[in-house]
């Protein structure tokens, strides 16, 4: 199982993307979360993203792609991997496509995940986690017993500084912009499969697990 799972931010990639890798036992490659994980440890490409991603613009290609390129060479993705949040450019997407093909494999389906704009304001707007489990909570779908405070540890919870009112405008913008144009370079390319993401994450996760079974690893 070679795919990605493409989708304006807030649509549900990452959730589904954690349940299909487990289900399939393939790798997740976030770049998103491999992002945060630099900027958590304070590294020279951490150092290097934070300002993109606060503004919630793109960190440049050659980094993001460096990242993938990296993981990819890892044996945990000889099982199959699913690229959550990755390619988000025309470029990113030649360079995966050229990553696979110098290893003779290609990719089997990119998803694209459809949400309404007004959907995706409030799943990003509600959005809290806690930074010592890092359980994730939605003020509206899902929230905490206590408000604002973590059901396990009690620590109070914190946004996300890229799901802020400002910054979700930016990224929905820039997914407009450098983002949407993967749909019609995917659908060319007879690999786009649409998916309704606007059910619960138990609707959606069974849908796409249906689509996705036939490539899944023997
Ligand atoms: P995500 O968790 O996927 O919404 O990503 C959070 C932020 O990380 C984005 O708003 C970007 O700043 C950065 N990022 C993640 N993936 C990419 C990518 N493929 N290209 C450029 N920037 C990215």
């Amino acid at each position: 199982m070679r795919v990605v799972f493409l989708g304006a931010p807030g649509v549900g990639k990452g959730t589904q993307a954690d349940r299909i890798t487990t289900q399939y036992l393939v790798a997740k490659i976030s770049t998103g979360d491999l992002l945060r994980e630099a900027v958590r440890r304070q590294t020279t490409l951490g150092l290097e993203a934070k300002s993109y991603m606060d503004d919630g613009k793109l960190v440049p290609d050659a980094v993001v792609i460096g990242l993938v390129r990296e993981k990819l060479a890892d044996p945990v993705c000889a099982n199959g991997f699913v690229l959550d949040g990755f390619p988000r450019t025309v470029p990113q997407a030649e360079a995966l496509g050229s990553v696979l093909n110098s290893k003779g494999l290609a990719l089997d389906l990119v998803v694209n995940f459809e949400v309404s704009r007004e959907d995706i304001v409030r799943r990003l707007s509600g959005r809290r986690s806690c930074q010592k489990c890092q359980a994730t909570f939605h003020m509206d779908f899902a929230p905490p017993k206590v408000n604002e405070m973590c059901d396990r540890c009690e620590e109070p919870l914190v946004q996300r500084s890229d799901d802020r009112s400002d910054a979700i405008e930016m990224r929905l913008k820039v997914y407009d912009e450098q983002t949407a144009p993967l749909v019609r370079y995917y659908q060319e390319r007879g690999l786009l499969l649409p998916l309704d993401g606007s059910g619960t994450a138990n609707v959606v996760f069974q849908h796409l697990s249906q689509e996705l079974a036939p490539y899944r690893a023997v």
